[in-house]
């Protein structure tokens, strides 16, 4: 990404978060309403036999996990990747996308919940006939506000077996109300992200060190975000 995109991208964010700061949150709640949702416990948006079970997470919701817990930021936080079945298949997308530099390393934007060898959500009990979240009470916006997201200005929802269930006005109002906050928040943190950001150069040999890496076990991570950029390397 070269400077000049860069200063377009931050444009246009931050006009859209001009506009989203002026949403109506009970017409956001009027729509939850009619919509209906109930959350069933059947613990499918956490487990990773389910589908895509990537919950991105703000730097601003790190730290307060941080604060208000034991955990430190590697036990609770991991680069964002992309949904590949192997990572192998990891390197290649990547590389496809240009996002290898030419010593190997893989280019990711922002951080997701850390998962377990099997793919579930670190704070999901083992047990999968217990649902209870481990971190409940500071879990991120998009646990506590899912299956509800807004793109485009507009409420959307993810396939959840909770939709069309009675939900009371009460409720509705207040998942409203997270809704737009993690709209807000996840715009003002890309938007640190670009302002953070440095291009790297990439390589003719750059998938065959990753690959390189990975047969040694690792893969190595710089991950952009908001308040800058970090390598981590990754046992894989
Ligand atoms: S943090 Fe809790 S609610 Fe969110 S995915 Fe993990 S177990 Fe599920």
């Amino acid at each position: 990404m070269n400077e000049k995109l860069k200063e377009i991208l931050i444009h246009e964010l931050e006009t859209e978060l001009g506009v989203v700061k002026k949403i109506n949150v009970q017409q956001i709640a009027d729509q939850i309403y009619n919509i209906g949702f109930q959350c069933i416990m059947c613990g499918k948006c956490c487990r990773r036999d389910f589908g895509d079970n990537r919950v991105a997470i703000t730097t601003t919701e790190i730290h307060n996990i941080e604060n208000e817990s034991d955990l430190k930021w590697e036990e609770i936080a991991e680069p964002f990747i992309t949904e590949a079945e192997s990572p192998e298949e990891e390197c290649k997308i990547n590389s496809a996308d240009g996002l290898i530099d030419e010593d190997g390393n893989i280019h990711t934007f922002g951080w997701m919940l850390k998962r377990k060898k099997n793919g579930d959500c670190s704070f999901i009990p083992d047990d999968a006939t217990n649902n209870r979240c481990g971190i409940y009470k500071l879990r991120p916006l998009l646990c506590s506000t899912y299956p509800f997201y807004i793109e485009g200005f507009k409420l959307n929802t993810s396939e959840c077996e909770g939709i069309g269930k009675e939900i009371s006005h009460q409720e509705s109002c207040e998942l409203a109300e997270l809704v737009l906050k993690r709209y807000i928040l996840e715009l003002e943190d890309t938007i640190l992200t670009y302002k953070n950001y440095i291009g790297f150069k990439t390589g003719d040999n750059s998938l065959n060190i990753a690959e390189s890496d990975l047969k040694q076990g690792y893969l190595n991570y710089i991950i952009h975000y908001s308040e800058g950029s970090c390598r981590i390397r990754k046992k894989i």
